[in-house]
């Protein structure tokens, strides 16, 4: 199975006008994926919460660029730190939903998928008084088994998802789908995909658009990817998590898999995201959504039949992703 989509209206969009995405996956540093083993969600109560003076630092960072971001907030972390979201709903910035648990989309049965971006969506609209309308899983977990899960986004009133990875990576990952902004056509209609930017070398596609690629890799291929997007007048989708602005986190896993995904590079993390911002031009998603001239795609039938339909539901899985 293969998920195809509509590239969006790249002929329309001249080159220097390009505006990529500025995303956050707004989370603490125990929520991360490469901790995921170490800290049992029991615990999250109990651990010190640092979220809010490094989330504080992107903010700061944004407003001297004078760039609107996306923030996926996490749904447990809003109800904990409300003051924190509305702070950023205050900056202008979109708030977007990063489910409630921080649960790959792949351990969830579909009615606890739908509880959890219902949940986070209401909660999050509550905070700060505008539709959530844009998704973003843990792990960026929506994978070529999980299209169930952008039926029910829709259904729930999503109009674009951000979780669809389109690389091959260990445990995540989707080649083969986009690596531009897309719509994906579903049987019961059709929602915008946003994968964060690729590098292409010899017909592969290469992470680069954030997280540990952006601290670890060397910053000119970072700067490729987004480059790239433009030359091919698209946005490219960039993201980042506060914890890795913060350099004085407790280390809590040494593996050398742990120390390079989560505390390599962390002290570059600030310096790369001022040039990085200085370079490109940055803009929330929801700008990008909310254009004039995306709204054609959506009502022409030039939306291709992109993913095949799915009879059925995965059965329930156990919850691996608690441990
Ligand atoms: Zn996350």
């Amino acid at each position: 199975m293969h998920l195809e989509g509509q590239a969006t209206n790249r002929e329309e969009m001249p080159a220097r006008m390009i505006r990529h995405h500025f995303t956050v996956d707004v989370e603490e540093y125990f929520h991360a994926a490469a901790l995921e083993p170490w800290v049992s969600p029991h615990e999250w109560g109990s651990r010190e919460s640092r979220v809010d003076e490094s989330t504080d630092v992107l903010l700061k960072l944004l407003d001297e660029a004078a760039v609107r971001g996306t923030f996926f907030v996490l749904g447990w972390l809003a109800e904990r730190r409300p003051g924190l979201i509305r702070r950023i709903a205050a900056g202008g910035h979109e708030i977007a939903s990063h489910g409630w648990a921080h649960r790959r989309v792949e351990t969830l049965h579909p009615l606890d998928f739908r509880e959890s971006i219902r949940r986070s969506k209401r909660c999050l609209e509550d905070l700060c008084g505008e539709e959530v309308v844009g998704y973003r899983a843990p792990n960026f977990s929506i994978g070529p088994h999980q299209h169930w899960a952008l039926d029910i986004l829709m259904e729930e009133g999503y109009l674009y998802d951000s979780s669809v990875f389109p690389v091959r990576r260990p445990g995540y990952g989707y080649p083969g789908a986009p690596r531009d902004p897309a719509w994906v056509k579903r049987p019961g209609g059709a929602i915008l995909e946003f994968p964060p930017a690729t590098l292409r070398v010899m017909g592969v596609n290469l992470p680069a658009g954030g997280g540990a690629y952006f601290r670890t890799l060397p910053e000119g291929l970072v700067h490729r990817a987004f480059e790239g997007a433009q030359r091919r007048r698209v946005p490219g989708t960039f993201y980042i998590h506060p914890w890795e602005l913060d350099t004085g986190q407790r280390i809590l896993a040494e593996t050398p898999l742990v120390r390079l995904r989560h505390y390599r590079g962390l002290g570059r993390t600030e310096g790369r995201l001022r040039r990085l911002l200085g370079t490109f031009g940055f803009r929330s998603i929801r700008e990008t959504v909310s254009e004039n001239e995306l709204q054609p795609a959506i009502r022409t039938s030039r939306i291709p039949e992109g993913l095949e339909n799915r009879p059925g539901l995965p059965s329930r899985p156990g919850r691996p992703g608690l441990r």
